[in-house]
């Protein structure tokens, strides 16, 4: 493992996008995303995807020049086409509209088309939480996951992500793929050479294996059984026909498999609990996350990220990512 600085991994990230085509813009935003992941100890979706984004750039699929333009379709409906970009800078963009119209009116929606997503979700249900928000947001993919009962490939690993916001704290938040695991997180196990729990996924041969290697060959579970399918089956709903994409095997047909992402939609809900609920909503949310902070046992989700988030020391990295990463952009 080599050993980087947070401002390493962002100009690590940063210097290879530009290079591959990207514009200041789009790779300051995907460098930022990246940077905030390894920070967080997110590793799948640190540095670890930049070997993916930087070969999606140099086949051509996604456009390294992106000029998103969010609008507004209804004063509590705002679209952004992504004009075929990585989602971060769309994403920075369109949020700001999206709180403003929450705030203003209780409830808004953003839908994010046409366009690559390759990150964690909860910097931008996290984003709308800064404004005293409640987030939702949820993307699909391309073919991975089998519906529970099934052992062919029809759901994405679809995550969904929630934030509550808790003034002057950092949010609660829950950022969750609805397969047993992420696939990056299985990819990694494969790399490291670590088996995964039963019940991730099943092997070519249909059958259930602690095998990675084995599980990418064949097809992850969702997570739960019949409960984690329908939830997937909500996010192919959600990030599809909803706003106006694809579902995740139209997704697949149309893609061009560089081992970056594919295109597609997202969606984002904006709740704002002083519109809609009590002036006693932040209180009485904080009573809960109490009773369950006092449980042995128990902790509340994206507490490990925000504990990782205050440690603004180097990050171990690993070595034969930076090589794959310095394969693609020499020059870094
Ligand atoms: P995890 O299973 O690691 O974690 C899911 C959530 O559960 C996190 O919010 C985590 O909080 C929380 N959590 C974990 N353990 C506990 C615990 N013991 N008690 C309470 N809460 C806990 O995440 P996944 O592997 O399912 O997903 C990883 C990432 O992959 C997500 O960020 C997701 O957005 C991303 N992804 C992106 C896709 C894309 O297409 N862009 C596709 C699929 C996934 P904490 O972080 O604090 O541990």
């Amino acid at each position: 493992m080599a050993t980087l600085t947070l401002d390493e991994i962002y100009q690590l990230a940063y210097q290879s996008l530009r290079q591959a085509g990207a514009d200041d813009a789009n790779a300051a935003a995907v460098a930022t995303t990246v940077t905030h992941a390894e920070r967080d100890g997110s590793a799948s979706h640190g540095l670890f995807r930049i070997p993916g984004y930087l070969k999606s750039l140099l086949s051509g699929k996604v456009n390294g020049n992106a000029d998103p333009q969010p609008e507004h379709i209804t004063p509590v409906v705002i679209r952004c086409h992504g004009n075929n970009g990585y989602a971060p800078l769309a994403l920075q963009r369109a949020i700001p509209a999206l709180a403003e119209a929450a705030k203003t009116y209780g409830i808004a929606a953003l839908t994010l088309t046409h366009s690559h997503h390759f990150a964690a979700l909860w910097p931008e249900v996290e984003a709308l939480a800064e404004h005293d928000l409640m987030g939702f947001s949820c993307v699909s993919y391309k073919p991975v996951v089998a519906p529970a009962g099934g052992n062919e490939a029809l759901f994405g690993t679809n995550p969904i992500a929630f934030a509550w916001p808790r003034p002057g704290r950092s949010p609660l938040v829950y950022d969750m793929a609805t397969a047993a695991m992420a696939q990056g997180e299985v990819q990694i196990a494969a790399r490291d050479g670590h088996s995964v729990p039963l019940g991730t996924g099943l092997g070519p041969d249909g059958e259930l294996t602690t095998d990675p290697q084995d599980i990418l060959k064949g097809v992850l579970l969702p997570f739960g059984g019949h409960k984690g399918s329908a939830i997937a089956m909500m996010v192919e709903l959600m990030a599809g026909p909803l706003v106006g994409e694809s579902l995740s095997f139209e997704t697949d047909e149309r893609d061009t498999p560089d081992g970056g992402p594919p295109q597609g939609g997202q969606f984002l809900l904006a709740v704002s609990p002083q519109v809609m609920g009590e002036t006693d909503w932040a209180a009485r949310a904080e009573g809960l996350f109490s009773r369950l902070e006092a449980m042995e046992g128990v902790r509340l989700p994206g507490q490990r990220r925000h504990t990782l988030r205050k440690d603004t020391g180097s990050r171990a990295v690993n070595d034969s990512l930076l090589a794959d990463i310095r394969q693609l952009a020499p020059q870094v």
